[in-house]
This record gives C-alpha cells, structure tokens and sequence, in this order.
C-alpha cells in the first residue's frame, strides 16, 4: 500500500497528526497515516509554483499525451486501483470494477481531447486599427479538495481540467479516504514534470483550511458539503480567489400518473441507493401521483427490501455500507425523527443493519409530507422517502424546486410535452427525463442554489479552470 504524500518529485510521509483509516465493513483499522504539516503545505504550494512557468507554456497537444499516459497507466492498474478504492469506502468490488473505473479513466482521455479543441471569440478589429484577440489561459495553481464518497473520480473530475487547461495542483483527499490519491501519487510522480501535481494528507480543519487560506494558491476546487463550501468562500473572499464548489443535492424525482413504474421502480431501486446513498445526485426525494402512489409505495418497497448488502461473497453485493460510523449515526438520526411523524410510514428498511460495519438497511419513508425534514434535508445514506401529490391541486414542481439544492432532478411521463415544460421550470443542474443518475464525460455536473457552481466534466469544466484574457493590437 502506498501510504507516502507527493510534494514536488519526492514521495514524503507527513510530519503532523497521525489519522487512523478504517475499513467501513468492518469498522477495523486500514492504516494510519500522518497529516501534512504547514509547513508541508508551504512546500506544496511552493513546488505547484516553481512548476506553473513551464507546465503553463507546454502546448495542448503535450498536455494532452500527459494526460493520455496518466490513463493508460490507470488502466493498466484498474482492478488494483479498485480493490483499494473498494477497502477504503466499502464499495462493492464490482461497482467500483465495473462502474467508478472505466469513466475514471475516460475522464483523462476525454480532458486529452478537449485541451486540443478550446473554442473561442474570433479576432477581429473592433475599434478602427485595432485589433483584438481572446486567449484562454489557466489560471495558475490550484487548490484541490475532495470528499470520501467518490475519491478517486472526483480526483479525476478535478485534475484532468485542471491539468488540461495549463494548471499546477496542489490535491488534498478526504481525510477518511486517502488510499487511492497515495496510489495516484506514485503514478503521478512517474508521468508528470515535477511539482505540476502534488498531494498532501490530512484533516479539512487544519490542512484544507491552510490550502484554501494559502495567499500562493489562485482558485479552490471544492466537493463537499454546503457548509465547507462556506467556509471556501470566506476564505477565498482574503485575497479573491476563483472559487469552484460543488455541493450537496437532494434530487426530486417525479413520477406522473402515465409514468413506466416498473422502469422508474427499477431506475430508484439502483440510482436511489447506489453507493449507499452517498451521492449528490442520489434518486432520494420522490413525488408520486395519488392515482398511482400506493402501488408505487408497495412495488417500490418491495423491490428496495431486495436489495443485497453485506454479503460474505462481496460479488454478491449491490451497495456497501456507510463510510464511517458517524455517517451512519447522521442517516438514522434523520428515520428516527420522520418516524415520529404519524403520517409517515417506514415501508422497507429503517434500521442499522446488525453488523460490526458502517451498514444501515435500505429504507423508504413513505407519507413524507413537503415540509418534514427527511424531505428538506440530505440524508446522504441509503433512504428515500416518497410523498403523493395531486394533479389538480398540488403544483408538484414548485414543491420539487422549494429546496436549498439545485444539483439533479429526474420526471417520469411519457407525455413529451409535460417532460419538456417540467424540464424547462426546474432549477437543477440536471434534468433527466424517464431516466436518473446518468452521467458521461462530455456533458457538465455541476448545481444551482446551494449546490454550488462550477461545472465538472465536459469543456464547461475545461472553461471553469481556465481564464478569458483580451489581447488588443495597436496596428496604426
Ligand atoms: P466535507 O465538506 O466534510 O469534506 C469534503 C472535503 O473538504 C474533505 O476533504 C474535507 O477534509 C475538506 N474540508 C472539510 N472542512 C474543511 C475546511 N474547513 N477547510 C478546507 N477543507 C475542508 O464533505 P464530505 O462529508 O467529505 O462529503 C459529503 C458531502 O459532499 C455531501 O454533502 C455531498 O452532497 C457533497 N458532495 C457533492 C458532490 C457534487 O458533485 N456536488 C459530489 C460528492 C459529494
């Protein structure tokens, strides 16, 4: 295992607190591994700036074999990287295998294509004997920090747009799953000139906070929650820092009356739980037809109570447990307060799940009124609740729009109109129509609202870390 922090060319073991990181199937120890030092984070900041002259001058098309070589050698370790990613966040082997790696890899691959194929204004002279030139240039080094519920993708998400625009990186995973980024530094270290990627350990409260207070860091890439999105921003208010920040999402999904339910029950049995509802994007706020919500409630609750966890045989397995002991405390703290709701009824699950792990049983809350928090706020684990609503009297999109969030939202209907008015009132990111959770390299991810902004993937992305500079020529 690679246990040892990236700074510059040399592979280094923090100096500072040691931080213990647990298998969440079994609530045992991993390792334990030492936080960086700020000092360490100076070093960090200082190796991303002696490297940000030369890497910003390298030309697209060799950003772009960096970055095809960073996915070659992803590839050639996929199933190792997943085995590990799958140890740290108690991830089934398969979903990790199958699901998490090959977009993983497709991310660098795609950002390799797109550092060639910046698009812009055209020059032109739009004052007489002038003439005026738009360039994209990057923006300098940036801060990254990741969360525990997708580590290696969203360092994917955050280095290949970074590293394609011309960047240099100091990356900080999340402190509960640091084992994928120390694989990808040693990885790092091999393909890329010394200091454009460095990655440094520890807690957000000591070195998260020094990175986004660091007068040598220009712009914060943040995944997390809407709170630490808080804290970027005062932080970057010191000395104006761009800002990148993606943050929670509790997804309506909204199921009319002339819906496919089998489709829609199948799509929410996987999309509403996968990764154990740690997902911003998680199919977990549900608002279903009265004409149609008890079979809803019924086939729904049935399908959910099928699903497979905690199997000894980890094949068998369709979602893990939480990451961390917490986690789990926070998500049956939100079933324990609805189910003392008269009007809600816990239909399948609402228990921790009798076991030594993070596990916490699948769990539809149903009744679940517009108000109650279960519907308000994000419970981030395996829960969805479902409430009815009424064609006639309920607006259901103004209910699906009352939210702090604005990440994702699905509508079921198979009336192309009702699905293209829906889409265009809903103030989410992302809408899906008769699908949820869908998402590929060439289109953006990113929120509304507390949410955040700042698009992930696609070459909004490569624009978000990426600055527009006018060039104007005096030709008289
Ligand atoms: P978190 O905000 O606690 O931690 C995220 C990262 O921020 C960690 O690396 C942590 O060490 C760091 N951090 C924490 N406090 C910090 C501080 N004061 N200064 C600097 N860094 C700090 O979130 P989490 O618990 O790891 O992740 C779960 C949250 O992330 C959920 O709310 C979820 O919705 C959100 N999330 C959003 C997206 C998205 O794309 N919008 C994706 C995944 C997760």
């Amino acid at each position: 295992m690679d246990t040892q922090m990236l700074i510059g060319s040399s592979m280094i073991t923090g100096d500072g607190e040691e931080q213990i990181v647990l298998n969440p199937k079994t609530a045992d120890a991993i390792t334990q591994l030492p936080e960086a030092t700020l000092a360490q984070v100076d070093m960090a900041v200082a190796a991303a700036t002696r490297a940000f002259p030369t890497w910003s001058k390298t030309t697209p098309e060799e950003r772009s074999r960096y970055l095809l070589a960073i996915a070659e050698r992803l590839e050639a370790q996929s199933y190792e990287f997943a085995e590990l990613e799958a140890l740290d966040c108690g991830k089934p082997i398969l979903a990790m295998r199958d699901d998490e790696m090959p977009p993983i890899i497709d991310c660098f691959r795609y950002f390799a294509g797109a550092a060639r194929n910046l698009q812009g204004s055209v020059a032109g002279e739009y004052m007489p004997g002038f003439t005026s030139m738009i360039r994209r240039d990057p923006v300098g080094i940036v801060g990254s920090i990741a969360p525990w519920n997708y580590p290696l993708m969203m360092m994917a998400w955050k280095l290949a747009p970074a590293l394609a625009g011309g960047n240099t990186v100091v990356f900080k995973p999340s402190e509960e799953t640091p084992l994928t980024a120390l694989k990808m530094a040693k990885l790092l270290a091999e393909v890329l000139p010394e200091g454009v990627v460095n990655i440094i350990l520890g807690r957000g409260q000591t070195v998260g906070n020094a990175l986004i207070n660091h007068p040598g860091v220009h712009m914060v890439s943040i995944t997390g929650d809407v709170g630490t999105g808080k804290k970027v921003l005062q932080a970057a208010a010191n000395n104006i820092k761009r800002t990148h920040l993606e943050l929670g999402g509790k997804a309506p999904v909204i199921i009319y009356n002339d819906a496919d339910l089998n489709n829609a029950i199948d799509t929410i049995r996987t999309y509403g739980y996968y990764n154990a509802g740690q997902d911003c994007v998680a199919a977990c706020r549900i608002y279903a037809d009265k004409s149609i919500y008890d079979n809803f409630v019924a086939d729904l609750s049935s399908a959910v109570s099928s699903i497979r966890f905690n199997q000894s045989d980890d094949t068998q397995n369709e979602i893990g447990p939480l990451v961390s002991q917490r986690q789990r405390e926070r998500v049956a703290g939100f079933v324990e307060r609805a189910s003392e709701h008269k009007h809600i009824e816990v239909t399948a699950g609402g228990n921790r799940a009798d076991s030594n792990g993070f596990f916490y049983e699948p769990t539809v809350v149903a009744g679940a009124l517009q108000s109650d928090e279960i519907v308000k706020k994000e419970v981030f684990g395996p829960v969805v609740s479902v409430t009815p609503f009424d064609q006639n009297s309920n607006n259901v999109l103004d209910w699906a729009n009352d939210s702090e969030y604005g990440l994702a939202s699905s509508i079921w209907t198979k009336d192309i109109s009702k699905a293209m008015k829906a889409s265009a009132d809903l103030r989410y990111g992302c809408t899906w129509v008769n699908t949820h959770f869908m998402l590929c390299n060439e289109m953006p991810h990113g929120g509304l609202k507390q949410s955040g902004y700042g698009k992930d993937m696609s070459h909004y992305a490569l624009e978000d870390y990426t600055v527009v500079r006018h060039v104007m020529i005096n030709h008289e």
